[in-house]
């Protein structure tokens, strides 16, 4: 088991403990080197202050006022990205913490001198043990090293033994641990949905939050309305990237979470669909989640948020219900609870685009080649193969056995056939410069509008995509103002797309 320990992380508990301080690797890099999980990173623990831990280690620095100091090492945990020269390991003050007055932070931390006292102030038994070359009060070694070093395991909240029993359990009453900090509610949840085996069916041999802590979640869920959207959002994040991300969402609702985080989803709770939609819109959400083939952040959330408008543009009820222009309703609402959870830019715009893309009409044989570099062009060549992962959950999330159909993987070739096309103005055969130059223009708005119509022309037929062609056209096009250029580039993209929005409509309430 200490094989698994980093020689970075070992450094750090030889050099405090030559300097005679005590020093303890801690929390779920511990849980996780027990359960022969790759820790996603390391925290040591240490009786030294702050003053005295950046004494010993030059390249360090002092984090924060919680008595962490930020040690960096060569570069381990990233060992694949090149980016980083470096790694951080947090070397942490043994501290308590009291008088949490707000639900989140605690108003006072104060060191201590004893390493139970500070794992005392953990969150679950599992994530309060620490592991070190020193015993604390007589601990059997739980592993030698061929040089002799023995490695012992502080555990007094009898962490290994929920390990054992797959038990997540708060370190002393639920309540009132829970009540210190409400991140503690959503990270129970989180924990859960990592450690939990996906493919294991009988819940007695799989993992479980205990009971009273289970309930006080469920007591005390009004309190994550004080935590703020960038600790929900990382915590969030972290459920849906986990093994189980829809029994994650499903468990965040069921115990008043959700309300807090994404209170949209619930509106699909007990929302029927229609002829082909066995189940709720809540349901099948989850379970286009839980069967979107991609491990990418934003897919996902694309794949769990892909038709959250229905609920919204539902008419009718039964067998004819229709959800009419979901896509595009689902697409504003995925924006705005995505900013609104401070995710990055790229991530909210990347999950929109999925989303109304999402109803994209393929069938073989009946959509033309240009429409599949209509198609290419609006969501960019780069997004398609995400496009078809949130298709794919879509599909296999309705109950339909195959999620790759015929028709998928047939798009998948014309999408390559099409790639050589000219699909955006960088591809064209003319520059805005040509048109500067050759038409004697002077740079302005018209030279953009332009290249789009050319653009809206070339898609439907590559052949003109020649430098003498393209210009000859603009020259034609030239004598037209700008406005008239930019209206005729979107009629031309839109007329085709007419078309397709009617089989779309048909499909949507038919597939
Ligand atoms: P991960 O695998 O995501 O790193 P983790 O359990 O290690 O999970 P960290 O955020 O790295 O989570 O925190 C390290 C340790 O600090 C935890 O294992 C736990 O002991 C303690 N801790 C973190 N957040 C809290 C909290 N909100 N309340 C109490 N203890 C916490
Ligand atoms: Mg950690």
């Amino acid at each position: 088991m200490h094989q698994k320990i980093p020689l970075p992380v070992k450094n750090i508990l030889t050099v405090l403990g030559q300097a005679s301080y005590e020093a303890y690797i801690v929390g779920g890099c511990v849980r996780d080197l027990l359960l022969s999980r790759t820790p996603k990173d390391w925290d040591v623990t240490t009786n030294a202050t702050p003053e005295q831990i950046v004494a010993l280690f030059p390249e360090s620095f002092y984090e924060n006022d919680f008595g962490t100091v930020g040690v960096k090492v060569p570069r381990f945990l990233t060992p694949t990205d090149p980016q980083h020269e470096n790694d951080i390991i947090e070397v942490t003050t043994y501290r308590t913490e009291s008088a949490y007055d707000d639900k989140r932070r605690p108003s006072q931390v104060a060191f201590t001198l004893s390493l139970t006292a500070d794992l005392a102030r953990r969150d679950f038994t599992i994530n309060a043990m620490a592991l070190g070359t020193e015993t604390q009060s007589g601990e059997q070694a739980i592993a030698t090293e061929e040089d002799g070093t023995a490695w012992f395991l502080i555990d007094p909240y009898q962490g290994q033994t929920d390990l054992q029993k797959k038990i997540i359990r708060t370190v002393g009453n639920p309540e009132e641990r829970l009540n210190e900090d409400a991140l503690r509610l959503m990270r129970a949840v989180r924990l859960l949905s990592e450690l939990r085996d996906g493919n294991e069916k009988d819940a007695a041999k799989n993992w479980c939050i205990e009971e009273k802590s289970l309930a006080a979640i469920k007591k005390l869920s009004p309190h994550l309305a004080a935590i703020s959207q960038e600790r929900l959002r990382d915590e969030f994040s972290k459920i849906i990237l986990s093994n189980s991300p829809a029994f994650g969402v499903e468990l965040l609702q069921m115990l008043g979470l959700l309300h807090f985080i994404i209170p949209e989803l619930e509106t699909g709770i007990g929302v029927t669909q229609n002829l082909h939609h066995i189940y709720t819109v809540w349901e099948h959400n989850l379970r286009a989640l839980t069967t979107c083939p991609s491990h990418t952040l934003s897919v996902r959330l694309a794949a769990l948020l892909h038709d959250v408008g229905k609920p919204q543009t539902k008419k009718g009820e039964g067998y004819r219900a229709t959800f009419y222009n979901h896509d595009h309703v689902g697409a504003r609402m995925t924006e705005k609870i995505l900013t609104r959870l401070r995710f990055p830019k790229p991530v909210i715009h990347k999950a929109t685009l999925l989303v109304d893309n999402h109803l994209f009409y393929y069938n073989v044989g009946e959509v033309t080649e240009a429409s599949v570099r209509r198609l290419v062009k609006r969501v960019g060549l780069e997004n398609m193969s995400d496009l078809m992962a949130v298709r794919i959950g879509d599909r296999l999330g309705s109950g339909v056995p195959k999620g790759k159909t015929y028709k998928l993987r047939h798009l998948e070739y014309m999408i390559e056939k099409v790639s050589q096309d000219p699909l955006s103005v960088k591809m064209l055969a003319v520059s805005g410069t040509d048109l500067i130059h050759t038409l004697a223009l002077a740079p302005s708005p018209k030279i953009g509008a332009l290249l789009d119509v050319l653009l809206s022309e070339v898609i439907e037929d590559p052949k003109q995509n020649t430098k003498e062609t393209l210009l000859k056209r603009a020259a034609e096009l030239e004598k037209s103002d700008l406005a008239t250029l930019r209206t005729l580039a979107k009629e031309k993209i839109a007329e085709k797309r007419t078309a397709e929005d009617e089989h779309t409509k048909k499909r949507h309430w038919v597939e």
